[in-house]
């Protein structure tokens, strides 16, 4: 320790005022720092806490006070200021003349990207950026959401509704004909039955349930998570949900491709359609969209009117469940059932810690309370500040008029 010793003595001399037969000292004035006090022993200005007061001490008050609003800031201690926020807009990335192709087929039910989906274009930008390659999305229809997720180029294959066999047909064309480095896949129901349908169309190695990628390996787990498989990324790769952060920061030109694609042989598929589970039916598990009644929900005859109209699955909390208002099995939460839906719509429910691990994985949160500061508000994309026995009416009135019109 080398800090310089304190000396009360000089300390006090310093204050003393001159002239007068006896000694008199004024402690309210600043003495004239020595330049050892006015710097600490590393070099940083010191703080003089009294003089700091004396400039916050309010005159002209009976008691003495403070007002530290006041203050003079030190000039070391100002606050650097702000920088001023970059454009707010994402970066557009455009590459021109890529080294290489990487390709991926998201299965974007109904057009829209699902997380997993993300995940892939994730996957796939880590892959082509390595070394000055372009991503390139093969979809069934071209949305304006690509270029964010991180699309180079965009091939709009000629499939029409459901209809794997054409699909992975269309694929094998594309793969044959463009030399791709990679085509990834979403190891989900669909996803994982066109990378399938693939290798065994073009009799190419795929490497199934990836659960980590780079441009040098790619890996799985095995005999029961018990071994890990690891090699050289085929060019056939599927990707395991949540294992490839999904692609961020730059947006992406998303360039239509043309292909002339041969004319559809008749495959042994006629016809295939998906059909619509009833939601009402649906387990809250598989639920994709779900709407919930909470403790403040006192109308429960205008809550399932509202459940139906909108097309959800009904869900609601302990609370609701315990005093018999809805059955045990739609209970949401952590030991009710934990939901994967797209979005929850949360009536009066607090938001209790239990009720959102439930919620977790939605994508999208709804929210109606009267209490500006309930944790579901906080969870909620979009929130309503409301009674709910006034807004699910009002919801109602407004879907009929739509369906009317
Ligand atoms: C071991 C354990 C496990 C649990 N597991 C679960 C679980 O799986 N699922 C679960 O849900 N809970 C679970 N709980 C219970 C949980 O802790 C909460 O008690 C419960 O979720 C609260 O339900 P609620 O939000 O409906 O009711 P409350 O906590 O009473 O909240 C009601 C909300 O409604 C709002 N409100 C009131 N009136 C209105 C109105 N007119 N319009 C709009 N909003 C209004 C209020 O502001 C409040 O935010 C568990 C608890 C324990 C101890």
């Amino acid at each position: 320790m080398n800090r310089p010793r304190k000396d009360p003595r000089a300390a006090r001399a310093a204050h003393r005022v001159t002239g007068g037969a006896r000694p008199r000292f004024d402690l309210a004035r600043v003495p004239d720092a020595a330049p050892e006090d006015a710097l600490s022993a590393s070099g940083r200005p010191r703080r003089d806490p009294r003089a700091q007061e004396r400039v916050a001490l309010v005159p002209g008050t009976l008691r003495r006070r403070l007002d530290r609003a006041q203050r003079a800031p030190a000039a070391s201690a100002a606050p650097p200021a702000l920088a001023a926020p970059a454009d707010a807009a994402p970066r557009l990335r455009v590459i021109a003349q890529p080294a290489y192709l990487v390709a991926l087929v998201p299965d974007a039910p109904g057009g829209r990207l699902t997380p997993h989906d993300r995940q892939l274009f994730g996957a796939a930008r880590l892959l082509a950026d390595a070394d000055g390659g372009a991503v390139l999305a093969l979809v069934d229809l071209a949305t304006d959401e690509l270029a964010g997720a991180g699309a180079d180029r965009v091939l709009t294959l000629p499939v029409a509704g459901y209809d794997p066999e054409a699909k992975a047909l269309a694929l094998d064309a594309v793969r044959a004909a463009l030399d791709l480095r990679h085509m990834l896949f979403a190891e989900s129901a669909e996803g994982g039955d066109l990378a399938r349908r693939l290798a065994a169309l073009s009799g190419e190695e795929l490497f199934a349930g990836a659960e980590s990628l780079s441009p040098k390996a790619v890996t799985r787990p095995a005999h029961g998570r018990r071994t890990e498989q690891r090699g050289a990324p085929p060019r056939l790769v599927s990707l395991a949900a949540d294992a490839v952060a999904p692609h961020a920061g730059t947006v992406h030109e998303a360039l239509p491709v043309a292909f002339a694609f041969p004319e559809p042989a008749g495959g042994a598929i006629l016809a295939a359609e998906f059909i619509p589970a009833d939601p009402a039916r649906v387990s809250l598990a598989e639920a994709d969209f779900v709407v919930s009644a909470g403790n403040g929900v006192t109308d429960f005859d205008a809550f399932r009117a509202l459940v139906a109209a909108l097309g959800a699955t009904p869900g609601a909390s302990r609370m609701v469940c315990d005093a018999g208002l809805m059955p045990r099995a739609a209970q949401v939460g952590a030991s009710g059932t934990v939901l994967d839906a797209r979005c929850y719509f949360a009536l009066g429910i607090a938001g209790a810690p239990q009720h959102l691990q439930g919620v977790a994985k939605c994508e999208h949160v709804v929210a109606v309370n009267t209490d500006l500061h309930a944790a579901m508000i906080e969870r909620a994309g979009l929130a309503i500040v409301a009674d709910a026995q006034k807004v699910m009416p009002a919801l109602i009135g407004l879907l009929a008029e739509e369906a009317g019109s």
